[in-house]
């Protein structure tokens, strides 16, 4: 719809002015510094860092009423800046001008209601949001696009050039960052780091197919992330791994979507998100925080973190619950098929310590929780939930995992109404579930497949073994008749079908 088609009060809020002043804020000493230069930790401590507006107070002169109004407008415009993340621009980037903003397709992603079946078996009224169904088929397109949309206006105001763009990935950031990246070549050019046999190949074949530089590496994701950290630190590289604060920032598009998608009506919504390197679920938290605090939503929805037994620290660490004698542990990680979290050492703990402090008490409760669910328990809900019509990744199953111990833990009860966070593409994960299916799963995964929950193809063959279909040579139009009356019969029997009269 075109702006003049508008109510008159709202068309001139529709196009974002350039209003606030963004800073970054280091988490360890406070020290703030400007954004004119890419910076990932605090150049003082070594901290990792937050994007804040020092104009937020500003975007309170306007009622949370119209926010609410100028977003649901917005979502009506045919404006390609303003249609996927953005379109929440004073949120999350309020500096950057809307020629420089990259949009490839990324937010607006489905909520998606389970069927009768699913939510009885769950015992909750739930919803997954499909973030598998961004352009790289997880949420990583979110954060990028706010970090790449960045680094394209210091190119186009020539405060940079010629930009190497670097991460660490457990499979999907760099899937993420090479696709972005490879939409701003030849400005760019990008290098991802994985660690060797520990992403799927579907997760490997995306950066290859952008044109992205990929090495592997051996050991496991928090092995790369130390490589990638030391190479940011001695040479001019920009840092894609959410430890790059604009990624946080395009990740808090996930809690303003579900904002606008309930209405604006939080009261009793929970949401569920799997935590890895815990760039997300800070992500998460920050933006039902700057909705709540701009008066757009008037109540914060319960948070719950989940992770494997395989890959637990923030879980351990929260374990303790006097909050003055926690103490933050890395731990090895052992094999997961929620392989996209299996990460031992957080870069993003000390966001999340510092956020879910202060969502708990502005809350005035607590309201962030964290629950730990086996590796057997993320393999069949995620299989469960995709026998239910979903696309949940691994991850999404670990979610959902979580939901249901949330549940049995009472932090969740049947007055809740839970939005469960699909990380990605069931797709990219799909080799787990061969190995399940096909009962070859290693043991170190502690997964038993269960029966019921497997499903593998049937080859169906004709009588006569000589007389089949092959390229290039057809059967005779006789020998096809009696090969499909054949065939045809055999898959009826299996489907126990009984032949019209
Ligand atoms: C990256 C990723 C996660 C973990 O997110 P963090 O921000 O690292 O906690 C979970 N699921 C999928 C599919 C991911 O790609
Ligand atoms: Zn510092």
């Amino acid at each position: 719809m075109k702006i003049e088609n508008f109510p008159k009060d709202i068309q001139p809020f529709i196009i974002p002015k350039l209003k606030g002043e963004l800073f970054y804020q280091c988490l360890g000493c406070d020290a703030t510094y400007p954004i004119d230069k890419l910076l990932y930790v605090c150049p003082k401590c070594g901290q990792v860092l937050l994007i804040h507006n020092r104009k937020f107070d500003e975007l309170k002169k306007v009622s949370g009423k119209t926010w609410q109004q100028i977003f649901d407008y917005r979502r009506m415009l045919n404006i390609p800046a303003l249609k996927g993340i953005y379109r929440y621009h004073e949120f999350i980037g309020p500096n950057i001008p809307l020629d420089s903003i990259i949009y490839l397709g990324e937010g607006h992603t489905p909520i998606v209601e389970a069927n009768n079946r699913l939510q009885s078996k769950v015992g909750v009224k739930f919803y997954y949001k499909n973030d598998g169904q961004n352009p790289s088929a997880s949420f990583k397109d979110r954060g990028m696009a706010s970090a790449l949309s960045y680094i394209k206006y210091l190119i186009d105001s020539k405060l940079v050039s010629n930009i190497i763009a670097i991460c660490a990935s457990t499979g999907d950031t760099s899937a993420s960052a090479a696709l972005y990246a490879s939409y701003l070549t030849p400005d760019i050019k990008s290098a991802v780091l994985l660690p060797y046999k520990k992403v799927t190949p579907q997760q490997l074949s995306q950066p290859l197919g952008s044109g992205a530089m990929v090495f592997e590496i051996p050991g496991v994701f928090d092995d790369c992330m130390k490589i990638v950290e030391k190479l940011s630190e001695e040479y001019p590289v920009a840092l894609l791994n959410s430890k790059n604060a604009w990624r946080i920032l395009g990740q808090e598009s996930y809690s303003y979507e579900i904002s606008q998608d309930f209405e604006y009506e939080l009261k009793n919504i929970v949401v569920v998100v799997p935590i890895g390197n815990a760039g997300n679920i800070s992500a998460v938290m920050n933006g039902f925080l700057k909705f709540y605090e701009a008066g757009i939503i008037d109540s914060l929805p319960k948070i719950i973190g989940v992770q494997s037994e395989h890959a637990d620290p923030v879980f351990q660490y929260y374990l303790e619950p006097n909050s003055e004698k926690r103490v933050f542990k890395p731990v090895t990680v052992k094999p997961s098929v929620a392989q996209a979290a299996m990460i031992g050492n957080p870069v993003s703990m000390p966001r999340v310590i510092a956020i879910a402090n202060s969502y708990n008490k502005i809350s005035g409760r607590q309201n962030v929780f964290f629950t730990q669910v086996t590796e057997q328990e993320i393999m069949d809900w995620s299989l469960e939930a995709n026998r239910n019509g979903h696309i949940a990744c691994t991850q999404g199953g670990e979610s959902l995992a979580g939901l249901v111990k949330a549940v049995k833990q009472k932090i969740v009860t049947d007055q809740d109404i839970a939005i469960v966070d699909a990380t990605a593409h069931a797709i990219k994960f799909s080799g787990f579930q061969d190995q399940y299916f096909q009962k070859t799963i290693d043991k170190d995964y502690e997964i038993e497949p269960n029966q019921s929950l497997i499903n593998t193809p049937l080859l169906v063959m004709p009588d006569d073994p000589n007389k089949i279909p092959a390229q290039g040579k057809p059967l005779s139009s006789n020998d096809f008749k009696i090969f499909a009356k054949d065939i045809s019969c055999k898959i009826a029997a299996e489907l126990d079908l009984i032949k019209n009269s």
